[in-house]
């Protein structure tokens, strides 16, 4: 890298989805000289805004997992946050729905692995209370979680671009980090290809999707790590009319977590999104195929008998950073500091898919961690 480096930063974050976001606003009242880029014109335009908005109780990670304690007590700290700063949300509570005997005796190891996790709010909805509950469901027995919710994501995100902002955290947009090196420790980095270059004592890798790359740059060889990133697209189908859903409907998941199964999902204007499927990818590209519409609703209408096919229509579609390949174990958020790997002040956040917004503040308390660590 031969351009000029003036300025020096103790921390930079790449990149401005919900958790770089919660990240800066952790850091900036601790360190004086934080610096957020984004290469996109706004924050929040890639995965942070392409989920189901779901604010998720815990139940189904491995006990011990970064992603069950982080989902868990994000869960409690997200509510708090929302009734502290008036950000829509709405504790709709979730049911997952068995439709024969082998899914019940899923619910009973769902409830197992739940309370494993800490999360012991779950109970038994029979058919005679699901009916009650939410007359268009059909299934033979669920288990309600009446901590899961449901969240205003640009509302959060903006509550933490404004606080890091305003506590002196300097965000940049249309700016790509195109090249990292390393010169003693702190790293020489280059933006847009070189229009303009700074150092940072401490570079903090929450680019999502590029996140692989990004720790590639900054000399990690991925495959050694584990770390390539691969993409599991999910689509969404919408519903109009919408099914009258008080709750967000699930069906038993899939083996391996590598999705939750097409589910029924609520914004806080009520309307029903049905997804997201699962489908892995090579390329960032989010077109919703119209020919899926057959096959979801055929899971749909496994629970929700009332649905007519011409009710659904492709929606959005969102890109999980899947760590976990086609018919691999299921993988944590790798979370790490890289002096270790010969890169010290390099903190990756690799693999940051479902809970990643519900964990966003105790991952932002972790880094902030790591980083004091570092840095003292
Ligand atoms: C279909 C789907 C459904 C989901 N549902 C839920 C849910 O209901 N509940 C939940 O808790 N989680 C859910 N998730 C997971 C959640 O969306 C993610 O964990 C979270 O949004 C990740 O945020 P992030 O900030 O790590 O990544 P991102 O939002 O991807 O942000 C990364 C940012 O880095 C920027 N960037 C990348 N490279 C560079 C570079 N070189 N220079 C500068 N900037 C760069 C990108 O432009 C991007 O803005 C879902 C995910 C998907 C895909």
């Amino acid at each position: 890298m031969n351009t000029e480096i003036h300025d020096t930063f103790d921390v930079t974050i790449i990149g401005a989805g919900v958790v770089g976001l919660a990240i800066a606003e952790e850091l900036s009242g601790r360190y004086g000289n934080v610096l957020l880029l984004e290469k996109n014109p706004n924050y929040g335009m890639e995965t942070s805004s392409r989920h189901s908005g779901v604010i998720h109780a815990g139940i189904y990670y491995p006990a011990g997992f970064l992603k069950a304690g982080f989902c868990r007590e994000g869960n409690r700290l997200l509510y708090k946050l929302c009734e502290g700063r008036g950000i829509p949300h709405k504790k709709t509570g979730k049911l997952i729905v068995a439709a024969d005997d082998e899914e019940i005796e899923e619910l009973s190891k769902i409830r197992e692995k739940a309370e494993m996790n800490g999360v012991d709010d779950l109970s038994y909805v029979s058919q005679k209370q699901l009916k009650a509950m939410e007359p268009e469901v059909s299934a033979r027995e669920a288990l309600f979680s009446p901590s899961t919710g449901i969240i205003d994501a640009h509302a959060l995100m903006t509550t933490f671009y404004l606080r890091a902002q305003s506590e002196g955290v300097v965000i940049v947009f249309r700016s790509e980090v195109t090249g990292i090196e390393p010169s003693n420790g702190p790293y020489d980095v280059q933006v847009n290809g070189g229009e303009y270059s700074f150092r940072t004592r401490v570079l903090i890798n929450c680019a999502g999707l590029y996140a692989d790359r990004i720790a590639s740059l900054a000399g990690i060889d991925i495959d050694e790590k584990g770390y390539r990133l691969k993409y599991c697209k999910g689509d969404y189908f919408a519903a109009s009319p919408s099914p009258k859903l008080a709750h967000l409907v699930y069906p038993v998941p899939q083996e391996e977590q590598v999705g939750l199964g097409v589910h029924a999902t609520l914004d806080l204007a009520g309307r029903v999104r049905f997804g997201p499927d699962t489908a892995y990818v090579t390329a960032l590209e989010y077109a919703v195929d119209e020919k899926k519409g057959d096959a979801f609703w055929e899971s749909v209408r496994r629970y929700l008998p009332g649905v007519q096919r011409e009710q659904i229509q492709p929606d959005t579609s969102g890109i999980r950073p899947k760590l976990q390949g086609p018919g691999d174990p299921y993988r944590d958020f790798v979370i790490t500091e890289e002096s270790g790997a010969g890169c010290p002040g390099l903190i990756n956040l690799i693999g940051i898919e479902s809970p990643g917004m519900t964990s966003c503040i105790p991952i932002a308390r972790y880094v902030a961690r790591l980083v004091g660590s570092y840095l003292n």
